[in-house]
């Protein structure tokens, strides 16, 4: 049976550190203000909110939430995004995505003041991930991956790493942090010639790639650490990840379960950039 990576653990081991953060940034004077912009009332996003609001309110990280409905115009999306940029008291800022179809989601995200970028959507904070200057934030869902395999012990250095999915949220990222840790990565994706084999030679395979159980036994290999991103509901109406968990506790040293793992560990990354984020702008 393989280790179930579970993401709590590392979701409190960094609470705890932001939480003493958090304490020194206030005897500065300074309250780590994370602002939460929402267009409509998906489900995914008010539960991915009400996750985010918990975490800030442990760590202490005041919230500032804007809310549009659905029909809203892209004008006053963007008066919001000028509204919290010009906001000295606010520190990070939360955009929800994808928008409704009638906005420029790029133009949106280029909006937003890159220092106050926390969850890696503008161009700035993609560029600084890519060239490895940490000058940016990394979207929180890619750093979370690399919080577990650092708080399991996995050394990098010189694994075999294979990403499936390249979306700009988690694959393509994730690639490059996976290589800032000195890893030999492989990006896999819908045109990947012989996925199984490309997923069979990895040492830690990451599956970002939102199709339920996908990832079967052909794909898995003695020894991996497997994590799973993808969220899914299968035909039974059950959230699944991207990996068939049965084969892989069967096969791997270890597995990130669904839900319980890898999105458990997003809102701490997201409350570490709003310190972090807190710490530069003051
Ligand atoms: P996207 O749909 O933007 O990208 C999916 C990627 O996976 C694409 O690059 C696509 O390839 C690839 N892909 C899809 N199906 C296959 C397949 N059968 N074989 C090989 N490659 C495939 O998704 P996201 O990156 O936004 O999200 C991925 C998953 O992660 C989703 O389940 C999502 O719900 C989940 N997620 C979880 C989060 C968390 O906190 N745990 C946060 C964000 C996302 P191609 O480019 O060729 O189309």
């Amino acid at each position: 049976m393989a280790e179930h990576w579970k993401g709590a653990p590392v979701a409190q081991a960094l609470t705890e550190r932001l939480i003493r953060q958090a304490g020194r940034l206030k005897v500065q004077g300074i309250v780590p203000t994370l602002a939460i912009v929402r267009v409509g009332e998906r489900p995914e996003d008010l539960s991915y909110e009400r996750g985010a609001l918990k975490r800030c309110e442990k760590v202490g990280i005041h919230v500032k939430q804007f809310n549009l409905p659905e029909e809203a115009r892209q004008e006053e999306l963007l008066e919001i995004i000028e509204k919290i940029n010009a906001d000295r008291e606010i520190h990070g800022c939360l955009l929800f995505r994808p928008l409704p179809r009638h906005m420029d989601e790029e133009a949106v995200c280029a909006a937003l003041d890159p220092a106050k970028d926390v969850d890696g959507i503008t161009a700035g904070s993609l560029a600084a991930v890519f060239t490895g200057s940490g000058a940016g934030y990394p979207p929180c869902t890619a750093q979370a991956c690399m919080e577990i395999l650092e708080h399991y012990g996995c050394d990098l250095t010189g694994k075999r790493a294979v990403v499936v999915g390249r979306s700009l949220v988690v694959g393509k990222p994730l690639a490059m942090l996976l290589l800032g840790k000195n890893a030999t990565v492989t990006l896999c994706h819908t045109r990947t010639a012989d996925l199984a084999a490309e997923c069979r030679r990895a040492e830690v395979l990451i599956a970002a790639a939102g199709a339920a159980n996908m990832i079967g036994r052909d794909h898995l290999a003695p020894g991996q650490l497997v994590l799973d991103v993808g969220i899914n509901v299968d035909e039974e109406g059950n959230l699944v990840g991207d990996v068939d968990f049965a084969a892989a506790d069967e096969v791997a040293a270890a597995i990130t379960p669904v839900p319980g793992g890898v999105g458990a560990v997003t809102t701490s990354v997201l409350a570490a950039h709003v310190l972090q984020a807190a710490e530069q702008i003051g």
